[in-house]
Parts: C-alpha cells; structure tokens; sequence
C-alpha cells in the first residue's frame, strides 16, 4: 500500500508531464505562426514533422497513461521514454522556434527534472549533457557566435541547468530514502518480528474497524496446543521456528480476511465471512498445513492448534475477544486440536488426526 502511494505520486507527475506537453505543443504552434508562417508550407516541413512526431508520441502516451495497467511494461517503456522523446524534440523545438531567443529554452529545466524522477542525478547530470548537447548543436547549426554577453549568457544557463540538475538528483534522492525508511518503520510498528504477522496493535486497530463495520466476519482465536513442553523439550529455538512456520502457514493461506500474532503461543483470525462452514474448513485447512510444516523438525510431536470462534457483527471489540476466548478454553478443555464456537458442534473430534 505504502509502495503504492510513490506509484500514484510518479503517476500524477507522468500526466502533469503529458498535459504540459500538449500546452507546450500550442504555444510553439502559437509561436511560430506569429513569427514565422508566410502562408505556405514550403520551408517549413521541419516543424509541420515535429508537430506529427509530437502529437503521434504525445497521442499514444496519452492513451497509455489512462487505458495501461500501471504494472505493465508498456507503461514502464511509455513513461520513461517520455525522457527520450523529449530529448529528442527539444532541440528540434528549440530550432524551429528562434534558436537562442526561443521562448522554450527553459523546457531543458522540466526534461532534466523528469529524467532525475527516474534515475536520481546520474540521470539529471546525463538529462542536462543532453540538453545542453542538442542546444548547442542547434546553435552551432544556426552560426550562432558563442562570444560576448551571449556568451556569458549560454555559459551561465549552462552553469545553472547542471547545478539544477545535482540539486534536483540530492533532493529525489533524500526524499526517495526517506520514504523508503517510513515504509520499514510502518511495518515494524505493524507486524509481528517473529513471525512476520500483524502485531497485536494492528489486531486492535482492525478489530475496531470491523467492529464498527456492517460487513459480516469471525473471529478465531487459536492457541498452540503443549507449546511449554515444545519448549523444555526441544528448547526455546525449536519453539521461535515453529511460531515461524505457524506465521509461515497463516501467511500463504489463501482467505478473505487477515492473520496476526495476537501475542505468546496465541493467534486471531478475522475472516470476512457469516458462514461457519466457510471458517470450519479453513481451520481445517490451516490444521493440517501447520502440523505438515512441523513435522520435517518434530517428527515425534504433532503441532496442533485448539481454536475459539464468534460471530462478530454488532459486537464491541472486548466482547467479541471475550467470546471467542470462552470457546477457545472449552476447545482447550474439551481435549485440545479442536474447535469451538461453530455451532453444533459434533463430540470431541480432532482437527488433526492420529495421536501426538
Ligand atoms: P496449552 O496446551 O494449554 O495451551 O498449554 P501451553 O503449554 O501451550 O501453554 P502455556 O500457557 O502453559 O505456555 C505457553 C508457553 O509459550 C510459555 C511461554 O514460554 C511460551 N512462549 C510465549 N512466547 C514465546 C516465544 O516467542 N517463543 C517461544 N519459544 N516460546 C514462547
Ligand atoms: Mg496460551
Ligand atoms: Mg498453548
């Protein structure tokens, strides 16, 4: 989700990009009437090409933006070679358009920003080399006298374009890092360290949500069956990698809802469901996943789980916690690898079969 945020922002700027390329598209087709156009097209074949290879790039970027899936290696091609494109059609604009005194000039500012967007500053100083290549190619071709005030003129921008561009690469670059070490704070202040799930904090945040919600769901908390014997016999390491595996389990385990640590030997389950069944099956599932996990490492010990269910709509959080406990410790009672909380519920049967 977090990641998600970087790819909207990058997303909007792409078409802030593209719609500045449309105005500037305008105002060179503005500009160069006023100045240039003597009513016909002999003599001006260079920008009738470059308004074509614009609105063909601009046009189909356009489309990209709005119609490609974001994941997409069109995307990726589309949005990064806008880079490119406009390396491209800078110069050429620059030519058609008066040269030093082009109004566009300072287009070079917004292409090097947009090639930093995507490679920090080895793309800016590279998008600036460019920039600064293409003009002066165009100025050279057009026998432009690099000497006096202008001189001093095209040095100074030059100056300014690489200093923008190694400030510019500074400040992605911070923000970039900065953001990356946010999204690691977020999720350790969410997730579990040993096991990799939501922490008990989370549990109550979502717990609250769903709670206040109109959507069905249950709660299921489980609780390790023998887990201080897995311990004093196997040692405290043998006991850490089997909560790993259990998180292991409860993470690839495919449902409509979320797992978490809920602390010690002790897991909760919010499953967006109003079917028992629904929930009996995949108590069952993750059953046999979490003893079939276990059991390369603790040939001699079944891993099971005992589970306490309730319903929880229109139910406040501790209740609903208290509920799903009461079963948990009447599955616990009952003989333990078991559930409670699902209805009728059938003599003491075992979620994982065959003794431990
Ligand atoms: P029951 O079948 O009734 O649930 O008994 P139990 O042994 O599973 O439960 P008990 O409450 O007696 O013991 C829980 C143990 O879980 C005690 C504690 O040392 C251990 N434990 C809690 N957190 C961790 C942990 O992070 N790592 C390890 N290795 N052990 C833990
Ligand atoms: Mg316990
Ligand atoms: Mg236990």
């Amino acid at each position: 989700m977090e990641q998600n945020t970087v790819k909207q922002t990058d997303h909007f700027l792409e078409v802030v990009f593209s719609y500045t390329r449309w105005f500037f598209l305008l105002a060179a087709c503005t500009v160069y009437f006023l100045n240039e156009w003597q009513g016909q097209l002999e003599g001006h074949l260079p920008f009738i090409y470059l308004v074509g290879f614009g609105l063909l790039y601009m046009g189909v970027t356009q489309y990209c933006l709005h119609k490609c899936n974001r994941e997409s290696r069109f995307y990726k091609w589309m949005t990064k070679g806008g880079v490119i494109f406009d390396l491209v059609a800078y110069p050429w604009l620059i030519a058609v358009t008066g040269g030093f005194e082009s109004p566009f000039v300072p287009i070079g500012y917004l292409i090097v920003l947009h090639a930093i967007l995507y490679w920090r500053y080895m793309g800016g100083v590279l998008g600036a080399a460019a920039v600064t290549a293409g003009f002066t190619g165009v100025l050279a071709a057009q026998g432009f006298t690099f000497s006096g005030t202008a001189m001093m003129t095209f040095m100074m921008n030059t100056a300014i374009l690489f200093l923008f561009a190694v400030l510019g690469g500074v400040i992605i670059s911070r923000e970039r890092k900065h953001y990356a070490e946010r999204v690691v704070y977020e999720q350790m202040a969410k997730r579990d360290y040993l096991t990799g799930l939501y922490n008990h904090r989370t549990f109550q945040e979502h717990l609250l949500s769903f709670t206040s919600g109109h959507e069905p769901f249950y709660l299921v908390m489980g609780d390790i069956d023998h887990f201080k014997s897995i311990n004093d016999t196997y040692g405290h390491l043998t006991g850490d990698r089997v909560l790993k595996k259990i998180g292991e389990s409860l993470k690839d385990t495919n449902f409509d809802g979320h797992a978490y640590r809920y602390g010690g030997e002790e897991f909760a389950l919010i499953v967006r469901t109003s079917s028992e069944e629904a929930v009996h099956k995949l108590i069952m599932q993750i059953s046999r996943d979490v003893e079939r996990r276990n059991r390369p490492f603790l040939p001699n010990f079944k891993v099971t789980l005992s589970y306490g269910c309730a319903p929880g709509l229109n139910v406040e959080p501790e209740v609903l916690i208290k509920q799903a406990d009461d079963k948990l410790y009447k599955a616990k009672a009952r003989g333990k690898n078991q559930v409670a909380g699902l209805g009728k519920e059938p003599a003491a049967y075992q979620l994982v079969r065959g003794k431990k």
